[in-house]
């Protein structure tokens, strides 16, 4: 075992005991970081390291004057490429005993163990996430590869025998490959949503090509190279990078791909499985998409609770989660004393370089971010809002090279306001009054989306409707560590409802590894 650490990092425990040996690992990993700074990477096709013609070049949105890296711009023979080459491993993966697939992905899982404070730190820089969110995302992505091995071998390869089975005839359903998948990623969990489809295609025989968002191809990039690095035939694993409108395009519009994972946007994946739909023969699409995702504080609350939680999935990563918390439903007894709790609790957290220890809140990704954000606070304010606290970008220092924004909430706005149902993707939250209950899960349910959902109440009747009545795929009561968010693979699966999601399952849960398998019924006559 190779793990340097006895700490487990998840999203639901980023703080607690033992947490200084994983600072000191982490700040030795900083200091080592420049040292790979502006390198060339390029697309894993097959068994070699392809370049293009062009290369696009990678900032860090915490300091645009750091050139991360330099990657490829793939064009559609590349995609076409790296599709053929993993046809060409399918025979050779797919018929591999399943043990011996699932022992050769335990050695991805450690793989990936060895290199988290790189890789950890290669998210602090890429994606501005703050340390202990990165490392524990590179946490998920060996946790993701081992949890659904462990569901090959919990159901032995799901080889069945079925009924009528004897001397004179074998009845079996075995769950097989569909072929080749493309994983399609978004850039605010790079590693993680590239890994855990990835793996569970591999895992289930399948063979991949992955693309991730042209905004993170470092911390895909050196996934890749890793999970290259491991016992796979060439091929199994591919990694394509560029321009959405030649590599995405060729990827998801061209032939070769029987299987799509996309991770993204609710306008984006919409737009892709309707493409989907006009193609001559169908596939699986699983697409991972937005969400509203609503907390709703009960009278009955434990105020406190419910003002750590609501902090930490409104603003952790600067509100770019799909699982952010970005509208709150307050029981009108208690909305003055949890919105004044919330207020303080928020104006204070630390906002800086998030690779620095004690830093909470990086910058937002771009500057189309922080356009989104500056029209979203206009826009409240015109409309008859109240900026409680935030609203502004910081400056000055570090602050004027990349996009540092005040987590805000705003209160004042009609609960059908537009805030209350965009995606913003950005450090905002919203508050609503509500007078009970019912008419908060009303609310809650106006909308497309229905990826996440959180209450506080101490009343285990209103805990109860809350679960029967919420239309979220993922729902948490009383969650001080995140409110709406902090799923983990085994523990706490993360799927959507509605609008969020086109699959019935979480990731990281019991049924998601058979969505990359088809069923052959097998009749064999002696
Ligand atoms: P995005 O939709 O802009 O991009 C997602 C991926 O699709 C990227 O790899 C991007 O390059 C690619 N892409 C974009 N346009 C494309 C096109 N026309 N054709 C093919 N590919 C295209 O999303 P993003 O900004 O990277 O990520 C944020 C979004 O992802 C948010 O909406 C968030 O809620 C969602 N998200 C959902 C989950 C989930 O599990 N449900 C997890 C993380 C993020």
């Amino acid at each position: 075992m190779s793990r340097t650490s006895a700490t487990k990092i998840t999203y639901a425990t980023l703080s607690g005991e033992g947490l200084d040996e994983v600072h000191e690992e982490l700040d030795a990993a900083v200091e080592r970081a420049p040292e790979s700074f502006g390198d060339e990477y390029g697309m894993i096709i097959g068994e070699d390291m392809v370049a293009a013609a062009e290369q696009f070049e990678d900032r860090s949105p915490v300091d645009d004057r750091i050139v991360l890296g330099r990657f490829q711009s793939g064009l559609a023979r590349h995609v076409r490429g790296a599709v053929a080459a993993a046809r060409q491993a399918l025979p050779e993966w797919s018929l591999l005993p399943w043990q011996e697939r699932v022992a050769r992905m335990r050695g991805v899982a450690e793989a990936i163990r060895e290199h988290r404070w790189e890789l950890s730190v290669i998210l602090g820089y890429e994606v501005g996430k703050n340390r202990l969110e990165a490392v524990g995302e590179v946490e998920e992505c060996s946790d993701f590869v081992d949890y659904y091995c462990d569901r090959m071998e919990e159901h032995e390869g799901w080889i069945i025998p079925l009924a009528g089975s004897g001397d004179e005839q074998m009845n079996m359903s075995v769950l097989r490959p569909y072929g080749v998948w493309a994983v399609i990623s978004p850039f605010n969990f790079p590693m993680a949503l590239t890994a855990g489809p990835v793996a569970a295609a591999l895992i289930a025989g399948n063979t991949v090509v992955a693309k991730p968002s042209p905004i993170t191809p470092f911390a895909v990039a050196r996934l890749g190279e890793i999970i290259a690095g491991c016992d796979l035939p060439p091929g199994a694993f591919n990694l394509v990078t560029g321009a959405n409108k030649t590599v995405s395009r060729e990827l998801v519009a061209g032939t070769g791909v029987d299987g799509v994972v996309f991770t993204g946007s609710h306008q984006v994946g919409m737009q892709l499985m309707r493409e989907d739909a006009t193609r001559p023969l169908p596939r699986p699409f699983i697409a991972e998409m937005g969400g509203k995702n609503p907390a709703i504080v009960m009278r009955s609350a434990d105020l406190d609770k419910a003002v750590d939680g609501v902090k930490a999935s409104a603003f952790g990563l600067q509100g770019q989660k799909c699982s952010a918390c970005s509208r709150v439903y307050v029981e009108r007894p208690v909305l003055e004393e949890f919105t004044q709790a919330l207020v303080e609790k928020t104006s204070s957290v630390s906002i800086g370089n998030p690779l620095e220890k004690d830093v909470w809140l990086g910058p937002v990704i771009s500057e189309a971010a922080y356009e989104r954000y500056r029209a979203a606070v206009f826009q409240a304010v015109e409309d008859g809002g109240q900026v409680l606290t935030g609203g502004e970008r910081l400056s000055g220092g570090l602050f004027d090279h990349g996009f540092y924004v005040e987590p805000t909430v705003i209160d004042g706005l009609p609960l059908d306001h537009e805030l209350f149902r965009t995606e913003l993707f950005l450090p905002i939250t919203v508050i609503g009054k509500v007078d009970g209950l019912e008419q908060a899960l009303e609310v809650a349910n106006q909308t497309e989306y229905g990826l996440t959902a959180g209450i506080f109440s101490e009343d285990d009747a209103e805990i109860q409707r809350f679960f029967d009545g919420i239309e979220a795929g993922t729902v948490y009561a009383n969650r001080r560590a995140g409110a709406t968010a902090g799923a983990w693979p085994g523990v706490n699966p993360f799927g959507g409802w509605k609008g969020s999601a086109s699959s019935s399952v979480g990731a990281g849960g019991p049924y998601y590894l058979q969505q990359f398998m088809r069923e052959q019924s097998r009749v064999r006559v002696f």
